[in-house]
C-alpha cells in the first residue's frame, strides 16, 4: 500500500501526459509560452479568480505573495503555529518576524481570535493556512485583516479545490497561494506553484517579480526571484486539471468511508466545518499513544506520516525568536497527537478497511 498513491492515477492519463509532453518538446517553449498561459486561463477559470501566476514552487507563491506586497525588515507577518515550515520560513528569509499565533484545536487551523490579539502597527499581513485541505476562517479573517488595514494571504498548498462558504479556496483572500508539488491534491511531476488575486495591480508585479522584476525584455522594475513554472509541468498540469472536479468527487467519496469505518471502532474521523468541503490533502486523525502507534502501523505494512511532529515556533531556525514550552498549547497537543493515513483519490475500500483494523488494533494494543 502507498501513502499517496500516484502510479493509479499516471495509469489513467498516462497517453494524454506523453502526449503533452511531447506538444512541449516539439515546440521547444520550455519556460512561459503558450503553454502555462494556457494553464493559467484555465485555472484561473476553475478557481473563479481574475488572476492566476504560475511559478516554480509553493514556496515561491507564497515568497512572491509576501515581494508583493513588500515584506522586509522590520515588519511583522502572524503565521500559525501548525503547518510546513516553508509557510514561515518565507517571511523570515525576507527579514521580517514570523509572529507565531495558536491555532483550532478541531480543524487545526489558525485561530482568528489569537490573530486579532497579534496584530500590532508592524504588522503588514496574516498567511492563514488552509491545513489538511479545509480552508481556514477566512471570510473571518478578512474582515480582521481589512479592519486592521493588513493583507491576507491563503496558503493553500494543501487546500486546493477545497471550498469555503460556496467559494473556492484561493478566491478569498487578496493573495492566494497554492502548490502543484507532486503528492498535493493537484500536483505535477517536479516543483510547481501558483498565486492568485483579483487585484490587477498585483498579478502585474507578480509576474514580474516571478521573471527577475522584469516588465518589458530587459527592462527590470523591480527585484525579483527565477520563479517561472516550466512549459511541460503547465502542459501536464493542464491534463490533470480535466480529471480534478472527479477527483475531488472521489475523495469525498474515500473520506466518507473512512468516517463511518473509523466511528465503528469509536474513532473520531476529521472535523469538516459544514460550511467548508475538504479536499483532505492528508486524512488526519488524533491517536493517543501516537508515536508507538506509528511505529506499529509501519511494521504492519501500513504507511503513515506525522504532520507535523514539532510546531513551527520549535524548529531550532526559528530558536531565535524565543519561543518555550506552553507558549501554543493547541499546536502542541495536536504534534504528540496527529497521524495522517493512507488517502489518495484512488484508494479503494478494502485498503481502508485494513487501514482502519489496523489502526484500532494498534490502539487498542497500546493501551496495554
Ligand atoms: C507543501 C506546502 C508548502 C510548500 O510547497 P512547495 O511546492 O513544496 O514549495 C507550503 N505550505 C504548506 C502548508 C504546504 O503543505
Amino acid at each position: 500500500m502507498e501513502f499517496i498513491d500516484l502510479k493509479r492515477q499516471y495509469r489513467r492519463i498516462e497517453s494524454e501526459v506523453k502526449e503533452a509532453i511531447d506538444r512541449v518538446l516539439s515546440s521547444c517553449r520550455f519556460i512561459l509560452g503558450p503553454e502555462v498561459e494556457a494553464f493559467e486561463e484555465e485555472i484561473a477559470a476553475f478557481v473563479g479568480v481574475s488572476h492566476a501566476v504560475s511559478c516554480s514552487s509553493g514556496t515561491d507563491a507564497l515568497l512572491l505573495s509576501l515581494m508583493a506586497i513588500g515584506v522586509g525588515s522590520g515588519d511583522e507577518v502572524i503565521v500559525p503555529a501548525f503547518s510546513f515550515f516553508a509557510t514561515a520560513e518565507v517571511v523570515a528569509l525576507l527579514g521580517a518576524k514570523p509572529v507565531f499565533v495558536d491555532i483550532l484545536p478541531d480543524t487545526y487551523n489558525i485561530d482568528p481570535e489569537a490573530v486579532k490579539r497579534a496584530i500590532t502597527e508592524r504588522t503588514k499581513a496574516i498567511i492563514a493556512v488552509s491545513l489538511f485541505g479545509q480552508c481556514a476562517e477566512l471570510e473571518e479573517l478578512m474582515r480582521v485583516a481589512n479592519d486592521a488595514g493588513v493583507y491576507l494571504i491563503e496558503d493553500a498548498a494543501q487546500s486546493f479545490g477545497a471550498t469555503h462558504r460556496g467559494k473556492r479556496s484561493c478566491s478569498i483572500a487578496h493573495i492566494s497561494a497554492t502548490s502543484f508539488f507532486p503528492a498535493k491534491p493537484l500536483g505535477c511531476y517536479g516543483d510547481g506553484g501558483c498565486v492568485f488575486t483579483d487585484d490587477d495591480e498585483m498579478a502585474e508585479r507578480l509576474r514580474a517579480l516571478r521573471n527577475h522584476g522584469q516588465t518589458a525584455r530587459y527592462k527590470h522594475r523591480y527585484i525579483g526571484i527565477n520563479g517561472r513554472l516550466d512549459a511541460i509541468q503547465a502542459a501536464i498540469l493542464r491534463v490533470k486539471l480535466k480529471i480534478f472536479p472527479e477527483e475531488l468527487e472521489l475523495r469525498e467519496i474515500a473520506a466518507g468511508r473512512y468516517d463511518a469505518l473509523l466511528r465503528e471502532k469509536g474513532i473520531d474521523p476529521p472535523v469538516v466545518k459544514d460550511y467548508n468541503t475538504s479536499v483532505y490533502a492528508q486524512y488526519t486523525v488524533r491517536v493517543p499513544n501516537r508515536d508507538w502507534v506509528a511505529r506499529y502501523l509501519t511494521e504492519s505494512g501500513i504507511p503513515v506520516a506525522i504532520h507535523y511532529p514539532i510546531p513551527l515556533p520549535y524548529q531550532e531556525a526559528f530558536s531565535y525568536l524565543g519561543h518555550k514550552d506552553g507558549d501554543f498549547p493547541v499546536a502542541e497537543e495536536a504534534s504528540k497527537q496527529v497521524l495522517s493515513i493512507p488517502f489518495h483519490p484512488y484508494i479503494n475500500i478494502e485498503e481502508q478497511i485494513r487501514v482502519v483494523e489496523a489502526l484500532s488494533e494498534a490502539i487498542a494494543f497500546s493501551e496495554k
